[in-house]
């Protein structure tokens, strides 16, 4: 997603004006975009591939891109200088402008219609489909803006995507000094439980397949290895080496101070974990360092695995 650049100075609206810019936006209808920089093209989806991890010979063999790469064809660039604005725009840019400056995804659905063959330049098309709000939510006061994304070969179209985040008021936490709930809670649920049982008694748990004994992580319902559904865990040693990572300026995060630290860790047990790197300034954070994992008290109730330098 791009981050919105205005061209009118935003000024502060009223809820109905907000609502007002939204019908407009709504009444534009689906607004064509700049056509992908690139083709589908064989280096890409090759990269795209091993990233993923995705053995199958099917798309390079047939010049056919993964599906889910529909949007990697029409990504901006991180400095792009595209003139096209989206109907999703200026409605962002009035949200930020009045207060709204903290934003999450909320929903992504895609629908593939057909394969985007490797020649094709695929052209988005954006539409605005609503706005729902003020709501009060977990994170703060904010705002559901949804809306569509279709990608289109000439006139066919190849894939489409609704898209629904929340931009809200970041409660910054200072306002309330008794210990509030931190506001981002991790899915748990019957693949994950066992991993934040056991984070709350102080074990990093890893899912094993009961069957063929491979590890994995993240949990999931299956073995990828044997196909069997039987899983049990293992305990790993809490320790690893940052293996990538990313430094987190922008949007504000509720709950958190920004800059701080996203890391996937390779374990010597083979599965990498995301998790935050802490006890460390920020400068000297590097792939490679050697790490241990902390247990953070979040809330009342949270405990986060957390990632902190070790002597090697
Ligand atoms: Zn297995």
């Amino acid at each position: 997603m791009s981050e919105p650049h205005a061209t009118s100075e935003p000024h502060e609206m009223t809820d109905e004006e907000l609502h007002e810019l939204a019908a407009k936006q709504v009444a534009m209808g689906e607004v064509r975009g700049a056509p992908a920089s690139d083709p589908v093209n064989v280096p890409m989806i090759r990269h795209w591939l091993t990233a993923m991890g995705d053995a199958n010979p099917a798309y390079l063999e047939r010049g056919l891109a993964p599906p889910a790469m529909a949007q990697v064809w029409t990504m901006p660039g991180l400095r792009s200088t595209a003139k096209d604005r989206s109907p999703v725009d200026d409605l962002m840019a009035a949200l930020n402008a009045n207060g709204y400056t903290g934003v999450v995804a909320t929903n992504c659905e895609q629908t593939y219609h057909r394969y985007a063959r490797v020649g094709e330049r695929l052209v988005p098309a954006t539409r605005f489909t609503d706005l729902v709000g003020p709501k009060r939510t977990a994170l703060g006061v904010g705002f559901f803006a949804t809306w569509t994304i279709t990608w289109y070969s000439e006139e066919e179209p190849v894939a489409e995507m609704l898209f629904r985040v929340l931009k809200f008021r970041p409660v910054t936490g200072r306002e309330n000094e008794e210990r509030a709930a931190y506001p981002l809670r991790p899915a748990v649920n019957q693949d994950t439980a066992f991993f934040w049982d056991g984070v709350r008694d102080g074990e990093l748990r890893i899912q094993t397949c009961a069957d063929c004994g491979e590890l994995r992580h993240p949990p999931g319902p299956m073995c990828p290895q044997c196909r069997s559904a039987n899983r049990t865990h293992t305990v790993a040693r809490g320790i690893g080496t940052l293996y990538s990572y990313v430094v987190h300026h922008h949007p504000p995060v509720p709950g958190r101070d920004t800059p701080f630290v996203v890391g996937v860790v390779e374990l010597p047990e083979g599965v990498r974990m995301v998790g935050n790197v802490v006890d460390c300034p920020i400068e000297e954070v590097g792939a490679g360092m050697p790490l241990r994992v902390t247990y953070r008290q979040m809330d009342d109730r949270l405990v986060l695995p957390m990632w902190a330098p070790r002597e090697p």
